[in-house]
C-alpha cells in the first residue's frame, strides 16, 4: 500500500448529538423485555429509525413486524418510540398478547393533549409528515375527522375547515424548529383565534440538534449526518445545515462516505440524529482519520441531562 501524507481536516462535532432519552429509554425496553420473558420479543415497527439499532437487538431475539397480526397468540410485544393508534394497544388486549408501550413520553405528552382538544369541542390542525408513524399514531388517538394534517404553509392556505372560530393547533415532535414557526404563524394569521401548546411540541432533542448543528453548520465546508432516510429529526438536521450554507450528506455508516465529498473541504461538521448511536460516530471518526489529519473539537450549545422513567412493569422488577 502506498504511503501518503494525510491532509489536515479539522473536525466541528455538534453537541448535543446523537440518541435521546426517548430513544434510550425504547432501546432499553426492549432489552429487559428480552431479558425478562426470553427470545423471541417481538417490535412492532422499527423500535427507533436506525438500521444498526434494529439489527443489534434482531441478533438479541427482537422480531420486528409491522402489524400485530403477524405475532402468535402469547407473544410479548413492544410498541415503538413513535407512539401507536389506541386501536393497536385495544387489538393487543383483545388477542391477549402481552405489550410494553414504549413510546416516548414527549409524544404521549402530544397525545393526551390531542384527546383534550377533542374533549373540548376543538378541530385539530396538526403539522407533521404524511405517512410518518407519529403522526399515524398521533391521529389514532382521537376520532376520525377530527384532526387535519398540514405539512407546509402552503398547505395552511388550501384548508377547508368547518369551524374556523374552534381550532386547536398540535405537532409533530421532531420537526423543524424553524419551518414549523412559519406554519403556526400562517396558522395563525388565518385563523387568528387558533389555540396551540405553550411554546411548540418539537422536543427538546429535536431543538437542541438543531441549533447544535447550525453553530456549526456556517463554519464548515461540508457537514455529515448520521442517521436514516425514514429518521424525521435526521432529515432535518440535513436541512438546517444546508440552509446555514453548508454543503450536507445523510449516511447511515462509514461506508456511505465518499472521499470526492472532501474536494475543497478544510471544515468538516459532523453530528447524528436522536436515533443514531455515538457508537456510529466513532465509527465514522475512526474511518476517516485514516484518511485525515484531523483536529476534533465539539462546540457544545445545549448540556442535556433528561432521562425518563421505564415502564412499571420493567422498573418495579428491580432492573
Ligand atoms: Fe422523544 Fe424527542 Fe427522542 Fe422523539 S426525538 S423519542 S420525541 S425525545
Amino acid at each position: 500500500e502506498q504511503i501518503q501524507s494525510k491532509r489536515p481536516l479539522k473536525l466541528l462535532l455538534a453537541a448535543p448529538r446523537g440518541f435521546c432519552a426517548g430513544v434510550d429509554r425504547a432501546i432499553k425496553i426492549v432489552e429487559l423485555a428480552l431479558e425478562q420473558h426470553g427470545a423471541p420479543v417481538y417490535v412492532r415497527h422499527e423500535i427507533v429509525h436506525n438500521k444498526f439499532v434494529v439489527d443489534s437487538l434482531k441478533a438479541k431475539g427482537a422480531v420486528f413486524v409491522d402489524e400485530l397480526d403477524q405475532i402468535p397468540d402469547g407473544g410479548h410485544v413492544v410498541f415503538s418510540a413513535h407512539g401507536v393508534p389506541k386501536s393497536v394497544p385495544a387489538n393487543a388486549e383483545e388477542r391477549g398478547l402481552a405489550y410494553l408501550d414504549a413510546t416516548c413520553p414527549l409524544v404521549s405528552k402530544v397525545h393526551r393533549q390531542a384527546e383534550r382538544q377533542v374533549e373540548a369541542g376543538r378541530h385539530i390542525i396538526f403539522i407533521g409528515h404524511a405517512g410518518h408513524p407519529e403522526v399515524i399514531g398521533t391521529f389514532g388517538q382521537v376520532p376520525a375527522g377530527s384532526m387535519s394534517l398540514v405539512e407546509t404553509v402552503d398547505d395552511v392556505a388550501t384548508l377547508t375547515i368547518d369551524d374556523a372560530g374552534n381550532l386547536s393547533f398540535l405537532t409533530q415532535t421532531t420537526l423543524s424548529v424553524d419551518d414549523t414557526a412559519e406554519i403556526v404563524e400562517a396558522l395563525q394569521r388565518r385563523f387568528p383565534t387558533i389555540v396551540g401548546p405553550k411554546g411548540e411540541d418539537i422536543c427538546y432533542a429535536t431543538s437542541n440538534r438543531q441549533n447544535a448543528v447550525k453553530a456549526i453548520a456556517s463554519e464548515c465546508d461540508l457537514v455529515i449526518v448520521i442517521g436514516a432516510p425514514n429518521s424525521s429529526n435526521s432529515v432535518r438536521l440535513v436541512e438546517v445545515a444546508v440552509r446555514a450554507g453548508a454543503k450536507a450528506h445523510l449516511v447511515q455508516r462509514a461506508d456511505d462516505i465518499s472521499m470526492n465529498w472532501f474536494d475543497g473541504v478544510d471544515t468538516l461538521g459532523l453530528t447524528a440524529g436522536a436515533s443514531a448511536p455515538e457508537l456510529l460516530v466513532r465509527e465514522i471518526i475512526d474511518s476517516l482519520s485514516r484518511h485525515f489529519d484531523l483536529d476534533e473539537q465539539q462546540v457544545t450549545t445545549a448540556e442535556e441531562s433528561i432521562i425518563f422513567k421505564l415502564p412499571r412493569e420493567l422498573s418495579d422488577s428491580g432492573v
